[in-house]
């Protein structure tokens, strides 16, 4: 077999699940054909049109960024001010702001200019090795605007590997009756989205200041029913029950989580739906119950680590960042914070093409400067990338 390009002398943290722990080969090398992944392994004979010798440096998949909000309008920080004078977020929400701000100004603003803006924050995460973003449209809560969103999102796949996920149920409109909104999502928005393939999966947002489990009950029904796959934002601030619910409809994942009961845990690891940790907006809220990491051991619910990218809760534009925050926070293992956006968080999205080192997955490759891959994790506000390899094809 001929490759068409070597990454030789390399030490891979390969992720490879036939391998223990992060799957680590000392001398080893990935072999590409035509942007996929043909051997990833120990150093052998092997032809190839081009060698790359990475000089002992660390090889780990691209990172997979696997829930954000990076497609808005407009600018929060006035919010930030006025939690840091004592409102909290369900206040602001309250009094308009939150969700419905970043809403108004969405709306306003052209394709070209959200895509301008979302380009902008794409960057720095980028610059990182993240070669797989995932990210939800929810700041148009209307047909048109959330059609123009999830183009948006969809342009931004000229840089990156992109999966859009619709979040219609975000918020209610301001200028809609409640359960006028819940129809529109289940009888219009989503039959079009899956017959349009606007996107590749359903989320929603289950919350005492959001949709109750009832809506999103309607709306993952309605998605399942067009043959999306569904995502929860799940008991974040409070137990509703989320994760039985996201469960219930075999959700690729379900997300936060800070309040989910065992019985939850044991529901998400009946249907293999993978816990999203977003500790950017525990930190952000100043949040002070961590998720229950103790219980998804236990129970064996796989488990991703992610910006949650957003203007409101979590304005965190670094994944390496975030690791760091679950590892101090939450005690995520420096394994599980590297598991959680590699492997784990391509599991979220239901993608196998992603997130390993491994014949067959995609040829998306972060080539780092490092002596060991906790270095990763441990150092604050450091960025040792030194190749980012994406294969668009
Ligand atoms: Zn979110």
């Amino acid at each position: 077999m001929r490759a068409d390009r070597i990454f030789t002398n390399a030490r891979l943290a390969s992720m490879d699940p036939a391998l223990p722990g992060l799957g680590i080969v000392e001398r080893g090398m990935v072999a590409e054909a035509g942007g996929r992944i043909i051997y990833a392994g120990p150093i052998r004979e092997m032809a190839a049109a081009e060698m790359v010798d990475c000089e002992n440096r660390w090889i780990t998949p691209g990172l997979i960024d696997c829930h954000t909000h990076l497609v808005f309008a407009g600018n929060r920080a006035g919010e930030f001010e006025a939690r840091l004078n004592g409102a909290s977020y369900e206040d602001i929400s309250r009094a308009g702001g939150g969700i419905a701000a970043t809403v108004n100004a969405t709306r306003a603003a052209s394709e070209a200019e959200l895509l301008a803006a979302a380009r902008g924050r794409l960057a720095p995460l980028l610059a990182e090795g993240v070669t797989t973003v995932e990210v939800k449209s929810g700041y148009g809560l209307s047909a048109e605007s959330e059609y123009k969103l999830l183009r948006v999102i969809r342009a931004l796949g000229r840089d990156a590997d992109v999966a859009v996920t619709f979040l219609g149920a975000h918020g209610f409109p301001p200028d809609m009756a409640r359960e006028d909104y819940v129809a529109l999502l289940c009888e219009q928005m989503i039959p079009h989205i899956a017959a349009e393939k606007l996107a590749d999966a359903v989320d929603g947002f289950c919350e005492g200041i959001a949709f109750s489990p009832e809506e999103i009950e309607r709306v993952f029904t309605a998605a399942r029913a067009h043959g999306l796959r569904v995502k929860l934002h799940a008991d974040q601030l409070s137990d509703l029950h989320g994760a039985r619910l996201a469960a219930k409809f075999q959700a690729l994942s379900a997300d936060h989580l800070e309040y989910t009961s065992e019985e939850g845990i044991a529901a998400m690891a009946a249907s293999g739906t993978v816990a999203v940790l977003l500790p950017g907006a525990f930190y952000t809220l100043r949040e002070t119950q961590a998720p229950p990491v103790a219980a998804f051991r236990k129970h064996g619910v796989h488990m991703a680590v992610s910006t949650d990218l957003n203007p409101g809760t979590s304005p965190l534009n670094s994944l390496l960042l975030a690791m760091n925050m679950a590892a101090t926070q939450f005690r995520l293992t420096v394994e599980e914070c590297l598991l959680g956006i590699t492997r784990n968080a391509a599991a979220a999205l239901g993608r196998q093409d992603v997130g390993v080192l491994a014949a067959g997955a995609k040829c998306h490759l972060a080539i780092w400067e490092i002596e060991r891959p906790a270095e990763l994790v441990y150092r604050i506000g450091f960025n040792p990338l030194y190749k980012r390899i994406w294969s668009a094809s």
